[in-house]
């Protein structure tokens, strides 16, 4: 997690009138909305056009100028971005005056286990500090109220927990919490009056669930807000049903190029004026509505190191739905997980991370599936008290009503799921060469 250090985010008038400014355009016209998407994009155009070598020297090659650009529809000329891409170009995707937005490093794991190095500017700590409040601010959170957040990883935490005064939060790390302990936790969020949770999806499951085993109620949070994993919905049944309150998706990344956030109706709204979204097919083609497209993003505000059409290897269903809820930021209609968590069948056909699958199953704690042969997962499954053969037989058939007979399913009831290391907790384990 990246330490939140206040003189990060001090810049009082930004942060003003980012606060004013976003509860306002969630609820713009759609046509509004958009033209104020291509205005964040021209700027960081021109940006790319005058002052990024990387992208300079491409749009000389290719012969474009910036007269070619006069709407989203002529994004296409400028190349899907990947991860390993940006890792080999690292240098010249650093803007020449890239001191001057007084840029900070943070790192993401990348897929060959070289860690990318990205560089956000200062400016862009309050953008990302409001959009995620006003995503707060849909469940009755305020700035200035605690809140605990959770991840599954070891952290370096004194007392095993930390107080971060500034920003009130109060931070935990899952892999410190048990049965033994959990009393002295609970004292924490009474003392520091937490309602609002937010961590790993699998790291606040855990939590709940220690808590419902140890019978302590007065702490349920108001609401909790799932980041950085793929929400597995049995889990979020179980948080809401024992919270009684909502459990909310939030998606974003390190490198800050989109941010798609749930709503109190359930939609997952785009933060259009954050960054812009295409759903692609594998084909390149976008996404038609109730098509499967991978999420290909562009950050609409870092100059220090601008990402245009940067490929998120992650995978949603695209809609044209509008929401319930009246905000009026795009919608997709599900997330469905990362490239590496599909799944192949015995036709050789990727399948999504089955996650939805599992939303009525009973007795799972935890659970996990692993694939090392196409056709053939293995799911397994630490039980909340006994796993009964009802209960298997209902996973089993709510598996199979997905996957129909295009895969061999094997259920092991364990104690531990086999990959549950360090990093973040993945659902699904491809062993598979993608
Ligand atoms: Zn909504």
């Amino acid at each position: 997690m990246k330490e939140f250090r206040i003189e990060d985010f001090f810049s009082p008038f930004s942060l003003l009138y980012w606060r004013q400014f976003l509860w306002k355009s969630q609820y713009y016209p759609a046509e509004k909305l958009q033209q104020l998407q291509w205005q964040y994009f021209s700027r960081i155009l021109d940006h790319c056009f005058a002052n990024v070598p990387f992208y300079r020297n491409f749009f000389k090659e290719q012969g474009l100028t910036r007269q070619d650009f006069q709407s989203f529809a002529d994004l296409h000329k400028i190349p899907v971005f990947s991860k390993e891409l940006v890792l080999e170009h690292a240098k010249e995707l650093k803007a020449d005056n890239f001191k001057k937005y007084r840029p900070i490093t943070v790192y993401t794991s990348g897929t060959t286990g070289t860690p990318l190095e990205i560089y956000w500017d200062t400016f862009i700590n309050s953008v990302e500090l409001v959009h995620q409040w006003r995503h707060f601010s849909w469940f009755g959170y305020r700035l200035g109220d605690g809140f605990m957040d959770i991840r599954n990883f070891k952290m370096h935490l004194p007392n095993k927990y930390r107080w971060n005064w500034q920003c009130r939060g109060l931070e935990f790390s899952s892999q410190y919490i048990d049965g033994i302990n959990i009393h002295e936790y609970a004292d924490l969020l009474r003392k520091y009056k937490i309602r609002f949770w937010r961590g790993h999806s699998s790291a606040l499951n855990h939590l709940c669930h220690v808590l419902n085993d140890a019978g302590i109620t007065d702490v349920k949070p108001r609401f909790i807000v799932s980041v950085a994993e793929s929400l597995v919905e049995n889990q979020r049944q179980f948080m809401e049903s024992w919270s009684g309150g909502p459990v909310c998706d939030n998606y974003g990344l390190i490198e800050h190029t989109a941010l798609i956030i749930q709503c109190p109706h359930g939609g997952y709204h785009i933060a259009s004026e954050y960054g812009h979204v295409e759903l692609l097919k594998d084909d390149g083609s976008p996404a038609k509505p109730g098509e499967e497209g991978r999420i290909i993003s562009t950050g609409l505000h870092n100059r220090a190191f601008p990402l245009i059409r940067y490929d998120t290897k992650d995978y949603a269903i695209a809609t044209d739905r509008v929401c319930a809820c009246g905000r009026t930021l795009p919608l997709i209609e599900r997330l469905i997980g990362r490239v590496d968590d599909r799944l192949i069948n015995k036709h050789g056909k990727y399948i999504g991370g089955l996650q939805k699958a599992t939303t009525f199953a009973k007795g799972i704690r935890l659970s996990q599936i692993v694939q090392s042969v196409p056709g053939i997962i293995d799911f397994y499954v630490v039980p909340v008290k006994n796993f009964t053969d009802d209960m298997r037989q209902l996973l089993l058939d709510l598996l199979t009503e997905e996957l129909a007979d295009t895969m061999q399913i094997n259920i092991h009831v364990v104690d531990k799921v086999p990959y549950d290391g360090s990093g973040k907790f993945k659902f699904v384990v491809s062993l598979l060469n993608n």
